[in-house]
C-alpha cells in the first residue's frame, strides 16, 4: 500500500515538475547573501501558502527565516530544511551568486512539501518546511536550534547537490575565535622600549598554535588569518587581531582543543603585556550525527528513483555546516546528490554556476523530491518506524 501511494507521489511530482523548476530558477536569479535573503524567503513563503500551509514569517527572531506547516499533531512531524543564501564575490562587482546550489535546496525541500500536501488524506502527521538562512555565514540553523524550532520535529531532511551521491556525510564541529590584543603605541625606532607590541602577541598566538598542532588528533583543523596587523612599520602596533576556525570530528574533543587554543592567546598576552580580549565571531557548529535507519530508508528510496551509485561514507576533506547542530537535537538525514558532471565540477567553483540551475540540476531535483517524499511516506505510514529511528 505504501508503494502504491509512492507511485502516486511520483506522478504528482511529474505534474508539479515545472513549478518546482521555477522555484530553482527564481532563487538562482535573485541571489542574496546570508541574513539578507528577503526576496527569496518572501517568494518561498508566498509560494507554499498557495498550497494551504500556515506560515510564520519572520521566524525565531531571524528576519529571513520562516516556518510553514500543514497537518495534524497526531503522527510524525517531518521537517524539510530549505536554504537560499548565495555566496559573495563571483561577479565582476563581487556580486553574490548561487555557487553552492542553495537555490536547488530551496526548490527540492519546497517541492517535497507540496507533493506531500497533495497526498495528505493518506497519512496522519505534519509536513513542515523550515526556511533556514545564512548557511554560508552565520549559520541560521544554530540560532533556530537554540530558539527551539526543532523541539517538536521528529525527523529533519535535506539534500544538497555535490560531486558524489552520499548518505553518510561527515561535517566537522567548528568554533570561530577572534583574538584582539591591545598594547601601547610608540615610535618603532626612537622609543621602542616605550611600546607594547600587540602584533607580537598575535604572532606568538600563531606560534603557540603551531606547536599545538603536533599534539592533537589528525582530524583537527586550525586555520587563521591576521585581521589587524598594525598601522605602519614605524609605529609599534597598538592594536592587532587574528581570527581562527578550529575544527574536529566530535564536539566533545573540539571543546578541549578550543580551550588549548585560547590558552595560546593567553600565553601571548602574558609574554607581551598586550591585553587580550576574545570572542566567538560566528555560531559554533556541531558535527553531524548520522542515523543508520534514516540512511537505509534514504538509500532504498534513492535507488527506487534511479540514483544507484551511492557512497556510504566519505574519506578525505570535509567542512562544517549548521545542519550538524540540528542533528544533535533531532534525527537528521542530510544527503549529497551527485550532478554527475564530466569532468567533475565542485561547489564554490565559478564553473559550478553553470550547473546549479541546469538541465542536470533539474533532473536530480525531481529525483531528490521523489526520494525525500518516498522516505517521508514510509515514516508517516509504517507503524513503529519512527520509534526505531528515534531509538537509534
Ligand atoms: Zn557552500
Ligand atoms: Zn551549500
Amino acid at each position: 500500500m505504501i508503494e502504491n501511494i509512492k507511485q502516486r507521489a511520483y506522478e504528482i511530482e511529474n505534474e508539479l515538475g515545472k513549478e518546482i523548476e521555477a522555484v530553482c530558477d527564481f532563487i538562482f536569479n535573485n541571489p542574496e547573501l546570508g541574513d539578507e535573503e528577503f526576496i527569496s524567503s518572501k517568494y518561498l513563503v508566498d509560494k507554499i501558502k498557495e498550497y494551504g500551509f500556515e506560515t510564520t514569517y519572520p521566524y525565531c527572531n531571524l528576519d529571513t527565516a520562516f516556518r510553514a506547516e500543514l497537518g495534524d499533531e497526531e503522527g510524525p512531524t517531518i521537517a524539510f530544511l530549505a536554504e537560499y543564501d548565495a555566496l559573495p564575490g563571483y561577479g565582476e562587482d563581487k556580486e553574490p551568486a548561487h555557487a553552492c546550489g542553495h537555490n536547488w535546496i530551496a526548490a527540492s525541500t519546497l517541492g517535497a512539501c507540496i507533493v506531500l500536501s497533495k497526498l495528505k488524506e493518506n497519512f496522519k502527521g505534519k509536513i513542515v518546511l523550515i526556511g533556514t538562512p545564512a548557511e554560508e555565514s552565520t549559520g541560521g540553523k544554530c540560532d533556530l536550534v537554540k530558539s527551539g524550532a526543532f523541539d517538536d520535529v521528529d525527523v529533519a531532511y535535506q539534500m544538497h547537490i555535490e560531486a558524489f551521491n552520499n548518505v553518510n556525510c561527515k561535517a566537522l564541529a567548528m568554533d570561530s575565535l577572534e583574538f584582539s590584543f591591545e598594547g601601547v603605541a610608540a615610535h618603532a625606532a626612537s622609543h621602542p622600549h616605550m611600546g607594547v607590541n600587540a602584533l607580537d602577541a598575535v604572532q606568538l598566538t600563531f606560534a603557540g598554535i603551531n606547536a599545538l598542532r603536533q599534539h592533537v588528533t589528525s582530524d583537527v583543523r586550525i586555520h587563521g588569518i591576521v585581521s589587524d596587523g598594525g598601522e605602519a612599520p614605524n609605529i609599534v602596533p597598538e592594536k592587532s587581531a587574528c581570527k581562527f576556525y578550529i575544527r574536529a570530528s566530535e564536539r566533545k574533543y573540539l571543546n578541549e582543543v578550543t580551550e588549548k587554543v585560547i590558552n595560546c592567546a593567553k600565553g601571548a598576552e602574558l609574554m607581551t603585556g598586550a591585553k587580550l580580549t576574545y570572542r566567538y565571531f560566528e555560531n559554533s557548529f556541531d558535527n553531524i550525527i548520522n542515523n543508520r535507519i534514516l540512511q537505509d530508508i534514504t538509500k532504498k528510496n534513492l535507488v527506487q528513483v534511479g540514483i544507484t551509485d551511492i557512497l556510504d561514507g566519505k574519506e578525505g576533506p570535509v567542512g562544517s555546516t549548521d545542519i550538524g547542530n540540528v542533528s544533535q537535537v533531532c534525527p537528521t538525514m542530510y544527503t549529497e546528490i551527485a550532478l554527475e558532471l564530466n569532468p567533475m565540477v565542485y561547489v564554490h567553483e565559478s564553473e559550478f554556476l553553470n550547473y546549479a540551475n541546469s538541465k542536470e540540476a533539474y533532473d536530480k531535483l525531481h529525483k531528490s523530491v521523489k526520494a525525500m517524499v518516498g522516505c517521508a511516506l514510509e515514516i508517516y505510514l509504517e507503524d513503529g518506524l519512527l520509534n526505531k529511528i528515534k531509538s537509534q
